[in-house]
């Protein structure tokens, strides 16, 4: 597939492949974009910002609306590609296309709500008099770089409403999955005009860093690991920035929990997209007079799992992104087994595929739940009362969202008050969203939050306009 850059095809005489992690089958190639195409692009994004201010937010919110229907009659199509280039089942991909659809809907429906306010100058020292305002306007050139596990879902999250508030976009899709989005660039680029949708595709460490470093970008809206997060906000200079980065998401299960309610959510939270989801239950924080009841059950269920052929929709689990990504995996697990925590199911890797694994005996200085370990693993670690669980849960440098289990309501509300994370969930594991909320973590997980509203607030200058009738 080409690349989209001011409504015209463009490849390169360097390709990459595009791997089906399933089978290792090529699907397709894209161009290795270099440097002078990344000028090409931004410049193209520029020319195009005018074309689009001028547009009334009626009519870009219907072209939006266009598109949502658009990607409703392809939806089986678009799921059929990202099962293909991810490796997710494919009953997951259509989930992830009706979210897809649900946050350009909501992108569409902002587009008519980009409202200043007026400001009582006359509150302040020699302000009486003036008649005030605010407008909120477009930042210019938004580059969306984002990662492989939900390509076209967190694309959408952040060029929809980019072009809500009318800003021009370029994409750099995820070098392992890229095809999904670019054929999605392609619906929006049928409605808008050329140089508002562009794709640049190559490596982030060549293209990406261009237009991180780029005079010529307005912001730079970044979804993927926290090594990467920190070295664009080292190199972004004077330009905004969102970085939604890493999680590590605890899951606090007191003694009074819910049991059946809390595996659910470990099944539901670890297991998803084979573990490979920011905010995926990444460490099981249990109460010790229940952690072997609960470990048994778990254990059952994760057992009921299937693996398999990812287009297949008695499948469960599917691969990791790569065969080199399931061996991280394996070889986290494994140095935690060595370190004295014992595998109750699972462990065993097949080329890209893991076995969902529950692993008991975690202590909270292992490496598997230090840094966050992207595969499907469900480490439980045993603890003495709620205040050993909160101060776990804080343990690491992650921060983005947590759940607590319990019907204890005073314990939940210690815990919402005290886990550091931007979101906390009460009887609900971490791994949930619905695409209005306010996302973002606190600590090392993130700068910035989106959730369409939120990110055109953050896709938006304010300018203040004062008449003096004195
Ligand atoms: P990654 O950081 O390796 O890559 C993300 C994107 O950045 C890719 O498009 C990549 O090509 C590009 N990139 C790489 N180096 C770059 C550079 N120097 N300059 C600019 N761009 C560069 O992340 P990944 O492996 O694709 O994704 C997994 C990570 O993403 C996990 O840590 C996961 O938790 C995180 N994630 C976070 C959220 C969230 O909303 N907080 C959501 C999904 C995934």
């Amino acid at each position: 597939m080409d690349m989209l850059i001011g409504g015209k095809h463009i490849s390169s005489d360097d390709l990459e492949e595009v791997i089906n992690p399933y089978n290792d089958e090529v699907i397709d190639t894209v161009p290795i974009a270099h440097r002078q195409t990344a000028d090409l692009a931004i410049d193209e994004a520029n020319k195009a910002k005018s074309a689009l201010v001028e547009m009334s937010a009626f009519k870009v919110s219907n072209k939006l609306f266009n598109v949502v229907e658009k990607l409703k009659d392809n939806r089986e199509d678009f799921a059929e590609l990202l099962t293909l280039e991810v490796g997710k089942p494919i009953n997951e991909s259509l989930v992830e296309l009706d979210r897809s659809i649900e946050t350009l809907k909501l992108a569409a429906e902002e587009a008519k709500r980009i409202y200043g306010e007026s400001v009582p100058l006359d509150a302040g020292l020699n302000g009486k008099g003036f008649f005030a305002f605010t407008q909120r306007l477009p930042l210019g050139v938004v580059a969306a770089i984002t990662p492989f596990n939900y390509p076209l879902n967190l694309t959408i999250h952040k060029i929809a409403p980019a072009i809500a508030c009318k800003n021009t976009v370029i994409i750099k899709p995820p070098t392992e999955a890229p095809l999904t989005v670019m054929k999605f660039a392609e619906l929006l680029n049928d409605e808008f005009p050329d140089g508002v949708v562009n794709t640049i595709t190559g490596y982030g460490s060549e293209v990406g860093d261009y237009l991180v470093c780029s005079p010529n970008v307005d912001k730079i809206s970044f979804t993927g690991s926290i090594t990467t997060g920190m070295m664009i906000s080292q190199k972004a200079g004077m330009k905004k920035v969102t970085l939604e980065l890493g999680g590590n998401d605890p899951m606090v299960v007191l003694k009074d929990a819910d049991i059946e309610k809390a595996v659910k959510g470990v099944i539901n939270g670890a297991f998803l997209n084979a573990g490979q989801v920011c905010m995926g239950v990444k460490r099981i924080i249990i109460e010790e007079e229940i952690a072997d009841e609960f470990a048994e059950k778990l254990v059952s269920e994760t057992e009921k799992l299937v693996m398999g052929n990812p287009l297949d929709k008695t499948t469960t689990l599917g691969t990791l992104i790569s065969k080199k990504a399931a061996m991280q995996v394996e070889e986290t697990v494994n140095n935690a087994v060595e370190d004295g925590a014992k595998i109750l199911t699972g462990g065993v890797r097949r080329d890209a595929f893991y076995e969902a694994t529950v692993i008991d005996n975690v202590k909270p200085d292992m490496d598997l739940v230090v840094r966050e370990t992207f595969g499907p693993v469900a480490p439980i670690i045993r603890v003495n009362g709620l205040d050993e669980a909160i101060e776990v849960a804080n343990g690491t440098e992650y921060g983005l969202q947590a759940g607590v289990f319990t019907n204890d309501y005073s314990k939940a509300m210690r815990c919402v008050q005290e886990i550091e994370a931007g979101t906390v969930f009460v009887n609900k594991q971490s791994t949930f969203r619905t695409d209005n909320m306010p996302f973002g973590g606190f600590k090392s997980s993130g700068v910035g939050k989106e959730g369409i509203k939120y990110s055109v607030e953050e896709m938006t200058k304010t300018k203040l306009i004062g008449l003096n009738l004195r």
